[in-house]
């Protein structure tokens, strides 16, 4: 694998490493980590990302050892192709990365390359945190009573990418199939017609909601809710509620308890230390996400369903530019802000980097630097209060000053100085 991109000192070991049975990381005090800068206001967000990152960093004693990595327009440019496979290797062998986003077009002829690395990598726990920092203008009376982990299954669902087009062959076939095979007899119209395979699997629902569940346990959350629309889509949504309700039951113990038995057995007061798995219907959730915001704490869902949720969720902490957001799976981090490439924005040092900054807060924890995370936090939380703020931001609040994104990574990192000393 070529090193020549690495910004980092020589000495030292600087990869970190995975005990193969425990999983657990043992991470040097200056480390490898690639980054994908990622297309459109990636250029932007990225590097701003990287100087609070490496304050951050400096000022709890670290240093992060960059290594820039490509994919999307910046990949073509330079190897011809969208993802090359140096990219995925430099991801698998380092551990830890962060990518900001890639552009994935509409229409035919185009996979996402965020699903394609997602699922090359295995990477089967998309990890959404949302959490109100103060000063932040949000569309909600109380925006502090949202805090949210929603745990999205990464590799399965419509986003598997089985689909075939309008008036190929291939599209024939599966009609045919559908119908004369399966008996689903006029049950498609005439005419032109596109059709998609939702596969939802037992194995991948199952591995989702144990991280979802071991989560709340090692954190001390109180609730796990299991996301569907398993009224309609019985054999996958369906199945994706009651696959989680048998990882409750059968693999927990006493420590976790569903909402019926905490009804039943326990008259609805919830013993200590427990956790109660409930389940909701993916509509009524996104309004009791409006409505009863502070009863919801950790969610497990599928891909569609996270994707919508955390997107809506985010909107009531302040938006896309505010929400983080990492991936995981085999011991490996990808951590990639929630946002777009944004593309009308691109190189106009404009967008605010919070998003991508926070991500890079998710990427800290996982490395075990707490107190390089909780820095980055505070720091962005001050700079914010403080009335210092992007364009997304100013246009939602009174006064304030309006910053550019490198001006509000050069903020943070103040505070980040401030608050360490
Ligand atoms: P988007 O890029 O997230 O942008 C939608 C709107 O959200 C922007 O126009 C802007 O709103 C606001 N926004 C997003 N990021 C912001 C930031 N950092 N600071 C301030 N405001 C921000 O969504 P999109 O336009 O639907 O998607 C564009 C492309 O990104 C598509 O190709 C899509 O496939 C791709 N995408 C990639 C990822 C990923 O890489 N993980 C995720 C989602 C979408 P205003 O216009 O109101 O200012």
């Amino acid at each position: 694998m070529s090193d020549e991109l690495i910004e980092a000192p020589e000495d030292g070991q600087q990869i970190t490493l995975a005990d193969e049975e425990t999983g657990e990381l043992n991470v040097p005090e200056n480390p490898i980590i690639p980054i994908i800068h990622g297309d459109g206001i990636g250029t932007d967000v990225g590097p701003a990302a990287q100087t609070v990152l490496n304050a951050a960093a400096e000022a709890t004693g670290r240093s992060i050892a960059w290594m820039r990595v490509y994919a999307g327009s910046s990949a073509r440019e330079k190897y011809d192709e969208n993802l090359p496979q140096e990219t995925v290797d430099a991801i698998r062998h380092y551990r830890v990365a962060i990518k900001g986003p890639l552009t994935t077009p509409v229409g035919a002829g185009f996979r996402s390359l965020n699903v394609a690395l997602r699922k090359k990598l295995d990477l089967y726990a998309n990890v959404r945190p949302t959490y109100h920092l103060n000063g932040v203008p949000s569309p909600v009376k109380d925006p502090s009573a949202m805090d949210l982990i929603t745990f999205r299954e990464n590799t399965e669902d419509v986003y598997a990418g089985i689909e075939w087009e309008a008036g190929t062959d291939e599209v024939e076939q599966v009609k045919a199939f559908v119908e004369d095979e399966m008996g689903f007899d006029s049950t498609i119209h005439d005419g032109p017609v596109g059709i998609g395979v939702k596969p939802i699997t037992e194995f991948g629902s199952k591995r989702l909601i144990r991280e979802a569940i071991d989560y709340a346990i090692a954190n001390n959350r109180d609730t796990v809710t299991l996301v569907h629309k398993g009224n309609i889509m019985k054999f996958t949504e369906g199945a994706f509620r009651d696959w989680g309700y048998e990882v409750a039951e059968e693999e927990y113990g006493e420590n976790v308890i569903t909402e019926d038995e905490l009804w039943d057995e326990y008259d609805g007061e919830q013993p200590d230390g427990t956790v109660v798995v409930n389940d909701r219907i993916a509509d009524n959730m996104l309004q009791q996400l409006l409505t009863r915001t502070g009863e919801y704490s950790v969610i497990a869902t599928m891909n569609l369903n996270g994707d919508y949720m955390s997107d809506a969720a985010g909107a009531q902490i302040g938006g896309l530019g505010i929400a983080p957001g990492a991936n995981f799976g085999h011991g490996r981090c990808l951590a990639e802000p929630v946002h777009g490439s944004a593309p009308k924005y691109a190189g106009e040092d404009k967008v605010n980097p919070t998003a991508m900054i926070l991500s890079g807060r998710e990427m800290l924890d996982y490395l075990g630097w707490h107190d390089a995370a909780n820095l980055v936090r505070d720091a962005v939380e001050e700079t914010i209060s403080s009335g210092k703020v992007t364009y997304d931001l100013h246009r939602q609040i009174e006064g304030g000053e309006k910053l550019s994104t490198s001006e509000f990574a050069e903020a943070v990192v103040e505070n980040i100085e401030t608050l360490a000393n």
